[in-house]
């Protein structure tokens, strides 16, 4: 197996569209690593890029923000602005695994790990995030929602790699949050995660949202039906149920050790409820 840390992106693509065999890009390592040690994966090539300043930097662009695909959990958190602008993501980044993991962890390698239950994806997806992919043909922006086709499935063509992802400007009255559920009170993978995004007007009313559930489908869901439900509305009670409605109807989860459907389907109701009271009552405070 060969190791490369190259410094640029062009040098990053040239490897990973120039490998003959198996070739993974390497961000913390903290799914890739134990996949490498558990034998589930034996690459020809690995292509650390975590010396590419793109992907290790946080920056305001346009009004919104960038972030680079390998910056940590941990490195997220301590961005003050970021964190009172995305509040959702950044708690999302902050619920993988422990403080070790976090310190490692990325939210380029939680998207690309490809897990339906990946808790940044839901908070990236609700929050309209697009990736940045750069590869042979060079850059191109697609939406998160349509990076994971399903388990362990991208995307991604061969020789493309995520830069960054881009976060849409914040109108005033805006804010996030994300919920997961897990059978133990940390270091588990959810039975069901929930992000909210959503801008109220000066009356309380919603007038944008946008909704998405983890870990209850092949993929992370988009799920605009959700949105819909209540947009318009000051998140009342009727409001609520028909969101909890639209939550459930998208479900279309998998029986495990972590839950059964019924009970994946009544958990998402409730987290999604919960979550967009939240953003809320966030959104209420940034007016
Ligand atoms: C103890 C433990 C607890 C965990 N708990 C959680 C949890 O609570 N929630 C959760 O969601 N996950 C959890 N995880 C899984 C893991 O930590 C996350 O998925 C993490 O975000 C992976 O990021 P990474 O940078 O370590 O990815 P890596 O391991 O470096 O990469 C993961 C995969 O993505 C690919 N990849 C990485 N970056 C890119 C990129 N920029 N472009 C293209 N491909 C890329 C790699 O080739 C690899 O296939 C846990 C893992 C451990 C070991």
């Amino acid at each position: 197996m060969r190791y490369e840390a190259p410094d640029s992106l062009d040098s990053a693509v040239a490897l990973l569209a120039g490998a003959r065999g198996d070739a993974r890009v390497l961000a913390g390592g903290t799914d890739l690593l134990v996949q490498l040690r558990s034998d589930i994966l034996d690459p020809e090539l690995i292509v650390d890029i975590k010396k590419i300043a793109a992907t290790r930097t946080v920056t305001e662009e346009g009004g919104g923000w960038r972030i680079g695909a390998a910056v940590t959990g941990a490195e997220l958190k301590e961005h003050e602005r970021l964190k009172k602008a995305w509040p959702g993501v950044v708690e999302a980044a902050n619920l993988i695994g422990s403080t070790q993991v976090q310190g490692r962890a990325t939210l380029g390698g939680n998207l690309c790990n490809g897990s339906p239950a990946a808790d940044s994806v839901p908070a990236l997806i609700a929050a309209g995030a697009t990736a940045r992919i750069a590869g042979p043909k060079g850059q191109r922006d697609l939406p998160v929602e349509d990076v994971m086709l399903g388990p362990r499935k991208l995307a991604l063509t061969k020789g493309e790699l995520i830069v960054s992802f881009g976060l849409p400007p914040r109108p005033k009255g805006s804010s996030d949050a994300y919920l997961r559920f897990i059978p133990r009170t940390e270091m588990d993978i959810a039975v069901v995660g929930a992000g909210v995004s959503l801008t109220i007007d000066g009356g309380g009313a919603v007038t944008a949202a946008r909704v998405s559930l983890g870990a209850v489908a092949e993929k992370v869901l988009l799920v605009a039906e959700a949105a819909q439900a209540i947009i318009g509305s000051r998140l009342d009670a009727p409001a609520q149920a028909r969101l909890e409605a639209a939550a459930r109807a998208a479900c279309r989860p998998i029986d495990d050790k972590r839950g059964t459907k019924e009970y994946r389907i009544d958990v998402a109701a409730v987290l999604t409820r919960r979550a967009a009271l939240i953003a809320l009552d966030r959104a209420k405070g940034n007016r």
